[in-house]
């Protein structure tokens, strides 16, 4: 009780704040001074910044970070977003100053060259990797996020389309796919049309599909497995339908962490592919930070590509092209999020083939095992059949005594744990969506289907005690539209 009055009597740095203190004094100077910014330019006023000792800077920052709440603290299994443990070796091979300090602009070959050898090398190389682990042909390092890939692959479908006179304007979608998928291909400038779900398989339903596939299909985009967490195994008819009319099938993969190793879109036929970098390639996902999602294409698509792309000299030297006519152009400055595509670079070395490979079989086995666990206190939607990389269940049996996935969630947070993503996918009523990520232990799961199955038990004795979650954090429930809607940013006390 005490501690936790601490912790909501945080206020901001500026309030603690007492003339003359300081964190760092140093001896009275005993030479001249004399200032070299010119007169003009020098403050008249003070700046105004807090005067502090060094240890309530500590303190400060120490406590505003206890707020939070990250893969740092505890489980996260926020599906969908491939919320996992990201080695700290990666942070660190990114912030070698060879790295990180080379500016953007330095020269390729002569003058300098020799840096950014280096740097060029991270990039081919790593487009390499994603080729081999995607089955595809060419990569592109540009893209700056999942929904910019999808973006950049639509753009460079409408090109090939277009340079071969073909009138195409639709792109088919089925109906749990990310809200990217269909933002994408429309700012790209096509129709969206949207596929159901097959409720006997979970899947896109391929003769809903066959019946909407006609001459004006641009392209198919598929997400495998899809949000559901379920593998569509229907994928080589989905592929003969959509190729039939020269339409393209482009691959979600921003849930590869669930088939590193195991499945490659270009085997299955796919023409093009996004990887997110910040889910299954070490980068942590979410909070706004830098992203990464390289686009991956078939030999016929190449040519559109975005420039700048990395090729290798005669002489065995790399250096940056810009000469492709066909070019869909810029889609980025520079070269993309260097230092993502860099994590990324060192993850896959670190781990090598067999270690990608049991990404993938720890990430199935943990959902699967977390599912199995639950089944009994959550309802599980569509078939009942194994998951991929993560599982949806339903707080469906618990709206009979007034409890939603809401409550549910707020009731993990006074058990300490982040809530799952909740009522995504959007025709799943109640939806939970769990994705474990194949770096937690048992123990964690353990932990997390406890407080599960203790929700489930208050959910049937004591729903108010939900309604009410959570209790343990320095705020309850906010009215999270009007938050989002009218902002107020502006320190009372
Ligand atoms: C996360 C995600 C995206 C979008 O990626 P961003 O980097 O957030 O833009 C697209 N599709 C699926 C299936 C995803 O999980």
């Amino acid at each position: 009780m005490l501690i936790e009055s601490v912790v909501l009597k945080m206020t901001i740095i500026y309030k603690k704040s007492v003339v003359g203190r300081r964190g760092v004094t140093l001896p009275k100077c005993d030479v001249p001074t004399k200032s070299v910014i010119p007169e003009k330019f020098l403050r008249k006023t003070d700046t105004g910044l807090p005067e502090l000792s060094e240890l309530d800077v500590v303190r400060h920052f120490t406590g505003l970070s206890r707020r939070n709440y990250g893969l740092d603290t505890n489980f996260y299994p926020l599906g969908s977003c491939t919320m996992k443990y990201n080695p700290k070796v990666a942070e660190k091979i990114a912030a070698l100053g060879g790295f990180a300090d080379l500016h953007p602009l330095l020269p390729q070959l002569r003058n300098g060259g020799a840096l950014t050898q280096g740097a060029l090398a991270v990039v081919y190389e790593l487009e390499q990797m994603l080729n081999e682990i995607c089955g595809m042909s060419a990569f592109t390092l540009q893209p700056m996020a999942g929904a910019h890939g999808e973006l950049t692959a639509m753009m460079m479908i409408a090109a090939y389309h277009r340079k071969k006179g073909n009138r195409k304007n639709v792109v088919l979608i089925p109906d749990e796919a990310h809200g990217t998928n269909p933002a994408s291909a429309a700012i790209a400038g096509f129709e969206v049309r949207t596929i159901p779900t097959n409720p006997e398989t979970g899947a896109l339903d391929v003769e809903a599909l066959r019946a909407h596939v006609d001459e004006h299909t641009a392209a198919l985009m598929l997400t495998n497995p899809n949000t559901l967490g379920l593998f569509n195994a229907d994928i080589g008819r989905v592929s003969d339908i959509v190729h039939a009319v020269d339409a393209q099938l482009y691959y979600d993969g921003a849930n590869l962490n669930a088939v590193l190793g195991k499945f490659r879109p270009g085997d299955a036929n796919f023409d093009a592919v996004h990887v997110n970098l910040h889910k299954t390639f070490a980068t942590p996902h979410g909070g706004g930070g830098p992203g990464s999602g390289p686009v991956g294409v078939r030999k016929h698509l190449e040519e559109f590509l975005p420039v700048s792309r990395v090729v290798k000299r005669t002489d065995g030297t790399l250096a940056l092209d810009y000469d492709y006519p066909e070019s869909i152009g810029y889609i980025a400055p520079f070269y993309g999020n260097f230092g993502v595509c860099l994590k990324a670079y060192a993850y896959i070395l670190l781990l090598g083939r067999q270690g990608l490979i049991d990404v993938s079989e720890n990430a199935v086995l943990n959902a699967n095992y977390v599912m199995h666990s639950l089944k009994d206190h959550f309802d599980i939607p569509y078939v009942n059949r194994p998951c991929m990389h993560e599982c949806v269940l339903t707080a469906a049996k618990q709206t009979t005594n007034g409890v939603h996935a809401l409550d549910v969630a707020k009731g993990l947070i006074d058990r300490g744990y982040h809530p799952p993503t909740i009522y995504f996918p959007l025709i799943v009523k109640e939806a939970l969506m769990i994705e474990p990520t194949e770096t937690e232990s048992r123990e964690t799961l353990d932990g997390f289907i406890a407080a599960m199955k203790d929700i489930a038990d208050k959910a049937a004795s004591d729903p108010d005690s939900l309604h009410k979650a959570p209790v343990t954090t320095p705020v309850s429930r906010l009215d999270e539209t009007r938050a989002a809607r009218s902002m107020d940013l502006i320190y009372k006390e």
